[in-house]
């Protein structure tokens, strides 16, 4: 069942399956309104037990069956995946799984998606282990409205002080994703897009989404990439870039000044279901083919129960030749409902 790079695993809409998202952990230091809403995340709430998480060698078997289907990009996320202990040792061992070749598959890419709290302290010991992209979440510049988005006491300056950890251990270029709320933080577009201008980070503006059933998501509330695009022309002279890669999901904008590129992700208004390459396994093992699934399928039972590396491949297999999963053109055509998971339970 093992596939090579001329016959790849498609699904039922002819997708490939091309990037994995790793959640290394459903914990977090942060309490971003929109994803997890201190009500529900509070101290009552029922975090993985650290036996229920996959081990760092059955994610890195997984991962490894994965790429012989046809991955080509890790991306490890959570929760926030530099809560989760030795998170070096396990970038060590994603990132010995050998480059692509002409006729076999492999990893081309290791990245990692963290809200920079905690990224001075791991960013050397991560680049040292093979880590080779960072992205960082960063929605605020200013105290108060990080604060109050992230429902946190620590200052923005930490995340920053990270940013630039991250880019003297080599972690260079670093992107930056901000989520604008119409009313929270979309007063202040340009100020963020001029300071990624000015720090030479690339800035990518997302869509706020309705992920999961609990952060009170409003379609008013969201500021459109369209919008967003045109306020930024409006300061700054900026032209679309081409697409470098089938599946991109970032709109680009190159500054016409040489300030290095914007990027705007529109999930909600324009949908990119057609091209999502994209598969995401939760901090339990459940394999997930769409954001806004509601449920997964378990492959930690299939590893601790004494599956083959064929049967895994066999059984990851099977899940995505039977997807056909295009919510957000759904949502755009008549609207989402029913359950769904969180997002900070299958990483973002
Ligand atoms: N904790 C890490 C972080 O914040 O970067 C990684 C996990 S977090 C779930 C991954 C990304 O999801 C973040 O960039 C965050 O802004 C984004 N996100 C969370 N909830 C969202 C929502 N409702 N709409 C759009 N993006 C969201
Ligand atoms: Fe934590 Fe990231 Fe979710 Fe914010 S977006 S609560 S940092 S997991
Ligand atoms: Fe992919 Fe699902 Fe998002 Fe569509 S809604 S782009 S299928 S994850």
């Amino acid at each position: 069942m093992e596939s090579s790079v001329a016959s790849p695993l498609l699904d039922r809409l002819g997708r490939p399956v091309r990037d994995l998202r790793l959640s290394v952990t459903d914990r977090c230091n942060l309490r971003c309104r929109y994803c997890m809403p201190r009500e529900v995340f509070g101290p009552e709430y029922a975090f993985l037990e650290r036996d229920e998480l996959l081990r760092f060698e059955e994610l890195t078997r997984l991962a490894r069956i994965f790429v012989g289907l046809g991955v080509r990009k890790l991306r490890l996320t959570g929760g926030e995946p530099l809560l989760r202990r030795d998170l070096p040792d396990l970038v060590a061992a994603l990132s010995a799984i050998p480059a692509p070749t002409e006729d076999q598959p492999g990893l081309a890419d290791l990245a990692l998606t963290t809200n920079g709290v905690l990224l001075r302290r791991f960013a050397p010991a991560l680049a040292e282990a093979g880590l080779r992209r960072i992205t960082v979440s960063l929605d605020a510049l200013d105290d108060a409205t990080f604060r109050q988005l992230a429902d946190t006491n620590a200052p923005v300056g930490t995340v920053l002080d990270g940013i630039v950890a991250a880019r003297e251990a080599g972690l260079d270029p670093v992107k930056i994703n901000c989520v604008l709320q119409r009313g929270v933080n979309d007063g202040r577009l340009e100020e963020l897009a001029g300071w990624a201008r000015d720090t030479g980070v690339t800035l990518r503006f997302i869509e706020f989404m309705d992920v999961g059933t609990t952060n009170g998501w409003l379609r008013d509330r969201m500021v459109p990439a369209a919008e967003v695009a045109e306020r930024i022309a409006a300061r700054w002279a900026i032209e679309p870039v081409e697409p470098t890669h089938h599946g991109e999901v970032a709109e680009r904008y190159r500054y016409l000044d040489g300030a290095g590129e914007v990027g705007i992700i529109a999930s909600v208004s324009r949908p990119f279901c057609g091209d999502c390459t994209r598969a995401r396994l939760s901090a339990v093992g459940e394999l997930y083919t769409c954001l806004f699934a509601a449920r997964g399928t378990d492959l930690r039972a299939l590893v601790r129960g004494g599956a083959s590396d064929g049967e895994l491949t066999a059984a990851v297999a099977a899940v995505w030749s039977a997807r056909s999963d295009r919510a957000s053109e759904l949502r755009a055509e008549a609207g989402l409902s029913g359950p769904r998971v969180e997002m900070s339970y299958i990483g973002g």
